[in-house]
């Protein structure tokens, strides 16, 4: 598009670059040098205008969010994040669009050090992909297929609020901005993903809400798991906001949040609360792995409670 190269140029300048980047935006391809004994944990991500965010949603915030996405596949792996491309899909050059796009990108990459070694600009609608590179020590990837029955079923944070944030913004009515921060601003949680290494026997990120995305854990590991609804780790903001058993729905089926979903043995408990605690992140069990496969829920009163819908898929008509 006409503008590209100043565009490029614009994200060069204001790229950091860590000693382990060879060659980095410029060439043809960059060149990395990952550490001897290290294995490679590549992650991709579209948001697509529309589709995954509002489209008044504001550019600093898309671009946290972004890489935010990016990072947290990389948390949820245990890898630690190094390097990432960035391919722009924009509807025209717009030099401060592009500017505020890159105060929320690389105040995250910052955090992380993570340095942006290249990528592709085109124009069409707005669409960003982000792919990124993490590290970690070889075999030590934190992967979806090895819960075992009996393991604790763990989450990290508070879930529902993004959820919340966007059935208000749907409801075009009163708003949060503490919920609506969660969604616009999702915390990777790359620390607490390396403190699972050796602890936690299986991991994802809550990108699509708790059921869907621990039932691909189960269904990796070959076991099913009973939540406990009232175990479930709720911000008081949520909880002002919407009552149960909405509250519920939104925790279980809304997405968005990027906490950590994991599973442990029961005897490592004590180690994770305070591998976690250290961090200043609290984690909560909120269920155990059984046998049977599927996932069942408990309510406080003791009854059983079957969810109104299993988390977004794209190509099935949307939720569920
Ligand atoms: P080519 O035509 O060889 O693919 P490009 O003109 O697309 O080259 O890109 C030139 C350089 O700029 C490459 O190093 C590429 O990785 C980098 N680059 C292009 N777009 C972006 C972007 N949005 N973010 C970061 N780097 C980019
Ligand atoms: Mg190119």
């Amino acid at each position: 598009m006409p503008g590209e190269f100043a565009l490029i140029e614009r994200i060069r300048a204001r790229a950091r670059r860590r000693d382990d980047v060879v060659l980095g935006i410029g060439d043809d391809a960059a060149v990395l040098a990952p550490a001897p004994g290290q294995q490679l944990v590549v992650t991709s991500d579209t948001l697509v205008a529309g589709v995954h965010f509002p489209v008044e949603t504001a550019p600093a915030d898309l671009g946290w969010k972004a890489l935010a996405v990016n990072l947290s596949d990389l948390a949820a792996m245990a890898a630690t994040p190094a390097w990432c491309t960035l391919a722009l899909t924009l509807p025209g050059a717009d030099d401060a669009w592009l500017d505020a796009f890159l105060d929320g990108f690389l105040e995250l990459a910052d955090q992380h050090d993570v340095s942006l070694v290249g990528g592709d600009t085109t124009r069409g609608p707005l669409s960003i992909t982000v792919t990124a590179f993490g590290l970690v020590p070889a075999g030590q990837a934190l992967r979806r297929d090895g819960a075992r029955v009996g393991d604790d079923v763990w989450v990290t944070g508070t879930i529902g609020d993004a959820a919340g944030a966007l059935a208000q913004w749907r409801a075009r009515g009163p708003a949060s901005a503490k919920l609506r921060w969660r969604l616009d601003r999702p915390t990777p949680r790359i620390e607490a993903g390396l403190a699972l290494r050796g602890l936690a026997t299986a991991g994802i990120d809550l990108s699509d809400g708790l059921a869907a995305d621990l039932g691909h854990v189960l269904a990796a590991s070959g076991v099913g798991a009973r939540l406990e609804l009232g175990r479930l780790p709720t911000s008081r903001t949520l909880a002002d906001h919407f009552a149960e058993p909405r509250r519920w729905e939104l925790q279980l089926s809304g997405g968005d949040d990027y906490e950590l979903c994991f599973t442990a043995p029961a005897a490592r408990a004590f180690e994770i609360e305070q591998a976690l605690a250290a961090l200043d992140l609290p984690a909560t069990v909120v269920g155990q792995v059984e046998a049977e496969p599927g996932l069942r829920f408990g309510t406080p009163d003791g009854g059983a409670y079957a969810p109104a819908a299993a988390g977004y898929q794209h190509f099935d008509g949307g939720h569920a």
